[in-house]
């Protein structure tokens, strides 16, 4: 909500910082920033909790630095459901991964947390706030942000002043990445949460029904609603409505599509696919608003939940009253931002090639079967057991049984 005293707290406040978009990645680096004895506004356009396309799947990093952040999960009224098995459907068949450390909870209810727990951290919160430009004065040094504030009872606008802005509005609503080679095209995110409580969907499994043209994740919600998260070829919805082109992948995978998916709110994100500098004179970039790869392995949040804390690390190292600070932190941030993600990113980037081409995939799939270790560099979720002889870890992996 806006709160009635904003217009003059924005008029007469000079921030230390502020951040833009209230996700994962802005709500973290707001805390982990304020902690450090900045005075920090963060800002969403959006108002209260709201429904965001994603899997909902907490990947083990995410957990690694929600614990890292102090938010127990765990603790909550509802707790995240974990996340045990893993089903690749394709239409040549299934092949099904255990999974550990792995758990589901909505976005929601996720974001939710992470504002809760900026805010007890002494950060200032403003949902209905809409940043449409970013300046800097370079006579004052600051920052300036171009402000739409919305309300049901005001509406506004502002220019807000500040020493530092970090951009986490997540990924942007266009984009320049694109390629003509289908290969290379980057997707476009598309999915909705639905109520169907006779869907064949166990709360802990995550099926993946695979497409050469897209593919869809399914898992059941801590409040037993269905998301459906799917990544699809731009050229399938110039033809096709959002909900049509999800039926397609069912149908492709022969699994009956959820009732009353043709009048489900779909949701919809540009080219997934994507890098932005990340930092320069105006604004720090982290999470999906500095990078981010297709979400076929679930690990964006983790992503953005780690450059915020490599973020907020470079702000400590570094005194904010050298002339050459921007740099310095941006220099920091951006080598400890590459030395914890490069790795996943180009592992993603990888599968998310194979996945578009079906023989590819086939043989991914026929070499994890037979070479269990190597498949784990390519699922590192996947649990470990020990083989019948104790001797060799081996992949918990077994072929589904459909279609
Ligand atoms: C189909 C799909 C499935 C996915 N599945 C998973 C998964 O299972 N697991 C996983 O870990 N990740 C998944 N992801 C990725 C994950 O959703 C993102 O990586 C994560 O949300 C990034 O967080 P963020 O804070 O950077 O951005 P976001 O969560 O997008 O937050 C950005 C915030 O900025 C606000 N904002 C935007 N513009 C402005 C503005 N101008 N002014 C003010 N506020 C603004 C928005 O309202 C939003 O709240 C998936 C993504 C897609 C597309």
């Amino acid at each position: 909500m806006i709160s009635k005293q904003l217009p003059n707290l924005l008029g007469s406040t000079i921030w230390d910082a502020v951040v833009v978009g209230a996700g994962p990645a802005g709500s973290a680096v707001a805390a982990r920033l304020q902690r450090g004895q900045k005075n920090v506004l963060l800002v969403d356009r959006r108002n209260g909790s709201f429904q965001k396309l994603c899997g909902c799947c907490l990947s083990p990093k995410a957990n690694a630095e929600l614990e890292a952040l102090s938010v127990d999960l765990a603790a909550e009224d509802i707790p995240p459901i974990p996340l045990k098995h893993c089903t690749f459907q394709t239409a040549s068949g299934a092949l099904q991964l255990g999974l550990s450390h792995m758990a589901v909870m909505s976005r929601e209810r996720l974001d939710a947390l992470l504002i809760a727990k900026a805010v007890e951290s002494g950060v200032e919160y403003q949902g209905g706030t809409k940043i449409n430009r970013i300046e800097w004065d370079q006579t004052s040094n600051l920052r300036l942000l171009h402000a739409e504030l919305k309300s049901p009872q005001h509406a506004f606008r502002a220019t807000i002043r500040s020493r530092t802005v970090i951009d986490a509005s997540g990924l942007p609503a266009t984009s320049r990445a694109r390629s003509k080679n289908q290969l290379f095209a980057s997707r476009i995110g598309i999915g909705a949460v639905l109520r169907d409580d006779h869907f064949a969907l166990e709360p802990g499994h995550l099926k993946m029904l695979i497409a050469p043209w897209g593919y869809c994740g399914l898992v059941r919600l801590e409040n037993n609603c269905v998301d459906i998260a799917a990544a699809v070829d731009l050229r399938i919805l110039k033809r096709r409505s959002p909900w049509q082109a999800v039926a397609e992948i069912f149908d492709h995978t022969c699994h009956a599509p959820p009732t009353h998916l043709s009048t489900a709110a779909f949701i919809g994100k540009p080219h997934l696919t994507r890098r932005s500098p990340l930092f320069d004179q105006r604004c720090y970039r982290v999470g999906d608003a500095a990078g981010y790869v297709e979400p076929l392995t679930g690990e964006g949040i983790g992503w953005a939940l780690r450059g915020a804390r490599e973020l907020a690390g470079a702000f400590e190292q570094v005194d904010l009253d050298r002339p050459d600070a921007v740099l310095q932190i941006g220099l920091r941030y951006r080598r400890g931002y590459w030395a914890a993600t490069r790795r996943d990113f180009h592992r993603c980037r990888l599968l998310t090639l194979a996945v578009r081409n079906r023989r590819l995939w086939d043989l991914t799939m026929k070499v994890s079967r037979r070479v269990p270790a190597l498949v784990h560099r390519i699922f590192p979720h996947a649990t470990l057991q020990p083989s019948h002889d104790g001797r060799h870890p081996v992949l918990s992996l077994s072929d589904g049984g459909e279609p």
